[in-house]
């Protein structure tokens, strides 16, 4: 009597923390592992932000959205869909509300950058019998992960003449693969010692390119110019033409499932792709929402959400003053933008059992609980947080369990153990209520990070019922 009782008021009073696996319904799983076969498909073909643009345009295109640029004569009706590509690097996808536009949208954006290795401006050298390029690393990297393991070369080359070519060398297995080296532990006594920050300095990430030389003994660097001759009869391109340029180097390695029970999947750039995709899902069968719905996919985040395709710049503004001319309603920029909500979709860290000590487990969110609702980030003191207020939590959740989307909080760290950013902070400065809302994953910015599939699934449930929401 006395136990059923307070089991009762467990029930009432506290909250439910469990694997959101163990709330699923048998009927739904397939649904859950197929939703993250098609993640994974985007994921290997979405390895840089250019590539990722590209892919939400097909999509786009499949799913009924038409080019904002091509439409700006017809009048939008509720459902009317779009799509905004922004210097090819960001773009911004939208379905008309059935509510006037000064009533405000419903925004989910995510990033489309993830950490990596860019070659440097004059990358080719040789030395040793070897033929190597200079890079520089993007965002937030433990350095020595990114040693002995297969990397590959994506990305844009403008040429003196003004062609522009792509390239992708390293994804298909028959192509070849670059390398950083590294040290044999037999000699690595020195490097052993050293700080795993110092281990690997930023000037030893050297990609291993070629060796062969061309058969001329007077030509100063023989293998430099055999490589160069390649990349001249393949792209046209000479050695002035990486000046103007964007290569990236990324892990040659595809996404795929983890686990003897496929639960969970091991992938590059998760950070913040999971969260792109998730935002295709949710807006892919909606009808007329009853807000302006966006997924809007940034750039630059992981250095600061800078530049003109970083979340700090004005492209959602240049959107909105087209959608507010396309609809011709007498609505104003800043009024729209301070009536609006959104989500910030991006990943939060996990609890690793391995790595308890960085969390306060009481506040850490856990792979497979559920989509995570994050009220602030930053680090220190919430600096650089949008520290999102309680009723526009409130909100969120009462969404969320309205409709059953199985959630959890989250929080970046242990107070004072580091921290970071989204660009949560940079839509709020816009007057838009924000909050951050995304999975947990485990192995943040390494060349492999893993998320949960169940996760995913509820992460698209979540942002669907957010967008269309009145
Ligand atoms: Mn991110
Ligand atoms: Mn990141």
């Amino acid at each position: 009597m006395k136990e059923n009782k307070f089991q009762e008021l467990s029930k009432k009073l506290l909250m439910d923390r469990k694997s959101a696996w163990t709330k699923l319904e048998p009927d739904k799983k397939e649904e859950v592992f197929s939703l993250a076969q098609d993640y994974i498909n985007f994921l290997n073909k979405a390895k840089t932000e250019r590539e990722a643009v590209l892919e939400i345009v097909s999509w786009c295109r499949k799913n009924g959205f038409v080019d904002i640029n091509a439409v700006e004569n017809t009048q939008p009706q509720p459902g009317t869909r779009f799509y905004f590509v922004w210097k090819e690097r960001a773009a911004v996808i939208g379905t008309w509300g059935t509510n006037s536009l000064k009533s405000g949208f419903r925004l989910v954006g995510s990033h489309l950058d993830a950490p990596r290795l860019d070659l440097k401006p004059q990358p080719v050298y040789e030395q040793e019998g070897l033929g190597l390029c200079k890079t520089h690393y993007y965002g937030g990297i433990k350095k020595y992960q990114w040693t002995a393991v297969p990397l590959a070369l994506h990305g844009v080359i403008c040429t003196a003449q003004g062609n522009k070519v792509s390239i992708v060398i390293g994804e298909d297995v028959n192509d070849p693969v670059f390398i950083i080296t590294d040290l044999l532990p037999h000699l690595a006594k020195d490097q052993m010692r050293k700080k795993t920050t110092a281990a690997v300095a930023g000037e030893s990430l050297n990609i291993v390119i070629g060796s062969i030389p061309v058969d001329d003994e007077d030509v100063k660097e023989p293998i430099k110019l055999a490589l160069l001759e390649q990349l001249n009869k393949k792209y046209g391109m000479v050695e002035e033409d990486f000046i103007s340029a964007d290569l990236e180097l990324v892990p040659a390695i595809p996404a795929r499932d983890l686990g003897l029970d496929r639960s969970l999947i091991a992938a590059y750039g998760q950070d913040d792709r999971i969260c792109a995709y998730a935002t295709l899902k949710a807006m892919e069968n909606m009808g007329q929402p009853a807000q302006l719905a966006l997924g809007l996919f940034a750039d630059k985040e992981e250095i600061g959400s800078v530049g003109n395709t970083g979340m700090q710049s004005n492209m959602l503004e240049i959107l909105l003053e087209k959608l507010i001319r396309w609809s011709g309603e007498d609505a104003g920029l800043y009024e729209i933008l301070g009536a609006s909500q959104a989500i910030s979709a991006d990943v939060n860290a996990g609890l690793d059992p391995t790595y308890p000590e960085v969390m306060d487990k009481h506040n850490a969110a856990r792979l497979g609980y559920g989509l995570v609702i994050t009220k602030y980030t930053g680090s220190g003191g919430k600096y650089n947080a949008n520290d999102a207020d309680a009723e526009y939590v409130s909100r969120i959740r009462k969404l969320y369990n309205d409709n059953q989307v199985l959630w959890q909080t989250g929080e970046l760290g242990k107070v004072d153990q580091g921290g970071g950013g989204t660009i949560a902070q940079f839509l709020a400065n816009k007057g838009i209520e924000t909050i951050d809302s995304g999975p947990a994953i485990l192995s943040m910015h390494s060349p492999l990070e893993v998320s949960s599939k169940i996760d995913f699934y509820h992460m698209v449930n979540g942002y669907k019922v957010f967008l269309a929401s009145k």
